[in-house]
């Protein structure tokens, strides 16, 4: 048995509540791996957990994604091999340390031609991509979304993913830096919704249509506005709450507002039947390896420094994705 580095917290709070602890990694029992990490991803939903808002059984390790090499199998397990380069992502967090067992369904061999960092940065937010614009609403080309938090970790995937669709992208972002960072990733149009109204930015950019998707993953500061950037029939994707929560609200209002779709989705329905995952994550891979969709590291950070990298996501100071190095 071996000891690893790892994450955890206590109790719910700021990014203080992170503390980095040494544990014992089991032997992988029958359907699991055992991971040696190179690195692991950062994503907003960690933050949701650790302040919160999702609530996790305490203590707990954070992080939902890695990438790293097979040191152990467990019996049954026959997609993988000892040594594989391997990246995932999955429920139940545990993936901040240096070496974790885990359940192998959902863990992918790692094309030989992506390194760790970009394996530990693309799982979570890339399949999220893939299933936002594949598996979630029929969309093809010369469709319109307009995309919240374009230069973030899954929104820089996104503006790649739909240019190279021919989706029309209309992103927005907190700063002008954030929106030209959109726009050169793929993005027809960027808003800077601090500063424009961005309901009226996109009837202007659509000819007063509106859009046909909306992908909203702010939350309450934007969810209603979003509503009325669509076209009658249009479909709401509410996909996370990075300003807080969506308030209960009245279903009327979808009719009102032109007999509006609405789905509240998450990546870890998609992804949970094993033969999905693998499918989903071979396009991921394909995408990435073809140069359609290059990974934006904005930042990375040592897993010491765990609480700074939580502290710079909430404050808004990240683009692109962020890891952790083991
Ligand atoms: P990001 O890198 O996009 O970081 C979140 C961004 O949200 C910020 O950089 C900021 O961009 C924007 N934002 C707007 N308002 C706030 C606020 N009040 N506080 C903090 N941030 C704010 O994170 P991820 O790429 O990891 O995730 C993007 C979103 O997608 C998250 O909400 C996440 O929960 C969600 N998600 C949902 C999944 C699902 O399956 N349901 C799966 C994966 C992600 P700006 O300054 O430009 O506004």
């Amino acid at each position: 048995m071996s000891a690893t580095r790892c994450v955890v917290f206590e109790q719910p709070g700021g990014p203080e509540v992170l503390q980095l602890v040494q544990r014992d990694v089991g032997e992988p029992g029958p359907g699991q791996v055992r991971i040696r990490h190179h690195a692991c991803g950062l994503n907003y939903i960690d933050i949701y957990q650790r302040s919160g808002v999702y609530p996790l059984p305490l203590p707990h390790v954070l992080g939902m994604e890695g990438a790293g090499v097979i040191e152990a199998l467990g019996e049954g397990v026959t997609h993988l091999a000892l040594g594989d380069r391997v990246a995932y992502a999955s429920a139940p967090p545990g993936a901040y340390c240096d070496a974790r067992v885990m359940a192998a369904a959902q863990v992918c061999r790692l094309p030989d031609s992506l390194d760790f960092r970009t394996g530990a940065a693309m799982m979570l937010q890339g399949l999220t991509v893939q299933y936002l614009f594949h598996r979630t609403v029929p969309l093809k080309a010369g469709d319109t979304v307009l995309f919240h938090a374009a230069a973030g970790g899954v929104g820089l995937i996104a503006c790649q993913w739909a240019k190279a669709l021919g989706i029309r992208l209309i992103g927005t972002a907190g700063t002008d830096a954030k929106c030209a960072l959109a726009l050169e990733l793929g993005a027809e149009a960027a808003i800077n919704y601090e500063r424009e109204d961005f309901v009226a930015r996109v009837r202007e950019l659509t000819d007063g249509r509106g859009v046909d998707v909306v992908m909203d993953s702010i939350g309450a500061a934007t969810f209603e506005r979003s509503l009325d950037c669509l076209r009658p029939l249009g479909m709401m994707i509410s996909f996370g709450n990075a300003s807080g929560k969506v308030p209960p609200f009245d279903l009327g209002v979808l009719g009102a507002k032109g007999s509006l779709h609405l789905t509240r989705p998450t990546l870890f329905t998609h992804i949970a039947d094993h033969a999905t995952c693998q499918t989903m994550a071979a396009q991921l891979f394909e995408m990435v390896e073809s140069g359609k969709v290059a990974i934006r590291i904005g930042q990375d950070f040592a897993l010491e420094e765990v609480a700074e990298a939580h502290s710079q996501m909430e404050a808004r100071a990240t683009t692109g994705s962020s890891v952790l190095i083991c």
